[in-house]
């Protein structure tokens, strides 16, 4: 584990109709954030969720083409390739309360979405290529 220190906290409203990942990578781009934690609430119009494969070592894509509620978005911020990545988990609901949920990927259309966004300082939590899972993780 390393140290952090919280630096600044935005909240905001994120665009209606626009790609939830790709709004928050540009808001963490925009505001310099390399380092921080991600939330939000809110509403989808569709959603596009990723699983792990372990054994395959490649995402799998769930599209599902319905309103759902955020129930909660969680997630951080560190640099892969040299910018800033956001990389975040999903829990969302149907109109009957059912719950799905996965790994954020791109297609994610925002109804409406609340975010709040703390940003760190601290060292840079680079992700690089780790060869027990396949995955880019933090380099520590
Ligand atoms: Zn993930």
């Amino acid at each position: 584990m390393k140290k952090v220190e919280k630096h600044s906290v935005y909240m905001g409203r994120l665009s209606h109709g626009a790609d939830l990942l790709e709004e928050l990578n540009r808001l963490c781009g925009e505001s310099n954030i390399q380092c921080g934690r991600v939330e939000a609430i809110g509403a989808v119009q569709r959603a596009c969720l990723g699983y792990y494969d372990q054994s395959r070592r490649e995402y799998k894509f769930n599209t599902i083409d319905a309103p759902l509620e955020i129930l909660k978005l969680s997630g951080n911020v560190s640099i892969k390739d040299g910018t800033p990545m956001v990389h975040v988990h999903i829990t969302l609901a149907d109109e009957n309360g059912r719950a799905f949920g996965g790994h954020l990927g791109p297609g994610t259309i925002i109804f409406a979405c609340e975010c709040i966004i703390e940003s760190f300082e601290g060292p840079a939590f680079q992700r690089i290529h780790d060869e027990q899972t396949g995955l880019p993780l933090w380099g520590i």
